[in-house]
């Protein structure tokens, strides 16, 4: 595998061979200038070699993977598409087909998403109007494809787009299933925020003697983001949910949550107190989910609380602030979410809340980032209890039941 390191701004699009249609399709997308990670991975994947894209979300990969494929598109007006995309969410699906929409350069190139939680007989439906492009998750592709309702024999080119997530919920065996499926004579491109072996084998085998595109591997943690982290008893985060929406008045927020009901409690308690409240987890109905992120992207819904399902691949320009009202178990997961703001270069507030016995939760964080957050406080806000030593020498009563939740009150870190 070859690799390439990016360095530097490029010129503009017209600097990268696109055809004039994909030129004025760009233009009227608003797109001025390819981003790095567009000027380094679309001419690799214009010669129609393989190619590996490590950049983050928010860094305008989608465009990067579509813009090669839309440039040597032609209505070819034969059946089964010539481009398969697979990523790992319903809702990277959904956007993944947008951009594809928003970037084609005519009418008659058509993408269609699919995924579980909507109608098998919809998609079914658009998939025999005929379409060029399929954009889905890798269980309902395989699932088409096992019912003989999709086929991939015309394939030309095929993207795994967020690899590592789609690895880490275990679309392995599908993946392959699929790119077995697919015609030899074809042009692979991966992407993926992180290389961890499980990916690279899978590169090893099914691409080509791919280039490596790396933006900037060290660079885990997006350098226009504040950063800082309250210290939190688990029973006064509520309470200072609500403060730090006051001082911050964020222009679009998702507050994130580990679980699904405790979503639904912060939700139900939020939307109590401030207006343009949703929530969104996994067990919603897909047309629910399909709905509320419509609303958010349109900046109908301000507040978004909101399980990991958001917390990758995501795009919602206007978000300013993510609070991690609960602080993720799994350090990169932090990264993916607070990804959801500072968007292309925008600025953003991260905010995280820290119950004192996570300290070491945080230390990793921080230790991941390789960076130290700074301590936030409101004035005249005492957000947790300070240690007390009992004098009869029996440990301060230990648990606080909140949410249905029982947690220690006192840790090690204070
Ligand atoms: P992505 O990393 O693909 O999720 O893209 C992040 C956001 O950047 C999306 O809203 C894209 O529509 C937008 N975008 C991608 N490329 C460009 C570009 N060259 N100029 C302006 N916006 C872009």
């Amino acid at each position: 595998m070859t690799t390439a390191m990016i360095v530097g701004p490029c010129g503009g699009f017209h600097e990268l061979s696109l055809s004039p249609p994909l030129l004025q399709a760009l233009d009227r997308a608003g797109y001025r200038e390819p981003t790095p990670i567009q000027a380094a991975f679309i001419p690799e994947a214009l010669t129609g070699r393989d190619v590996i894209g490590q950049a983050q979300t928010g860094t305008g990969k989608t465009a990067a993977f579509l813009l090669p494929f839309l440039n040597h598109w032609r209505d070819e007006n034969r059946p089964g598409p010539q481009a398969i995309i697979l990523a790992p969410t319903r809702e990277l699906v959904v956007q993944v087909a947008e951009e594809a929409a928003k970037l084609s350069p005519h009418r008659h190139c058509r993408t269609v998403p699919i995924y579980g939680g909507q109608r098998f007989g919809t998609q079914l439906a658009l998939l025999k109007r005929g379409c060029h492009i399929v954009v889905g998750t890798p269980g309902r592709v395989l699932d088409h494809l096992s019912r003989g309702t999709l086929t991939l024999e015309r394939v030309r080119y095929v993207v795994l787009d967020e690899a590592d997530r789609m690895l880490d919920i275990g679309f392995r065996p599908d993946i392959e299933k699929i790119l077995r499926r697919c015609p030899p004579q074809r042009q692979t491109l991966l992407l993926s925020a992180t290389l961890p072996p499980p990916v690279l084998r899978l590169a090893q085998r099914y691409m080509v003697d791919p280039i490596n595109i790396n933006l900037s591997p060290e660079k885990i943690t997006v350098e226009n983001i504040r950063q800082t982290y309250f210290t939190v008893d688990e029973d006064r985060k509520f309470e200072l949910l609500l403060k730090v929406c006051a001082r911050e008045q964020p222009r679009q927020c998702i507050i994130f949550c580990e679980r699904k009901r405790w979503v639904e409690d912060v939700y139900r308690m939020l939307r109590k107190h401030l207006p343009r409240v949703a929530a969104m987890h996994g067990d919603l109905p897909q047309s629910l989910r399909n709905r509320i992120m419509q609303g958010f992207r349109d900046g109908k819904i301000v507040y978004l609380v909101a399980t990991d399902v958001v917390g990758r691949g995501i795009d919602v320009r206007n978000i300013s602030h993510v609070i991690n009202y609960d602080i993720p178990l799994d350090p990169e997961n932090y990264v993916h979410r607070i990804g959801r703001t500072g968007r292309l270069g925008a600025d953003g507030i991260a905010i995280a809340f820290v119950t004192p016995e996570q300290g070491e939760q945080l230390t990793e964080i921080e230790r991941f980032i390789n960076k130290m957050l700074d301590e936030d406080q409101i004035p005249g806000f005492q957000a947790y209890t300070p240690r007390v030593r009992t004098t009869n020498g029996e440990a301060p009563k230990p648990v606080v039941p909140i949410f249905g939740r029982r947690i220690k009150r006192y840790s090690n870190r204070l």
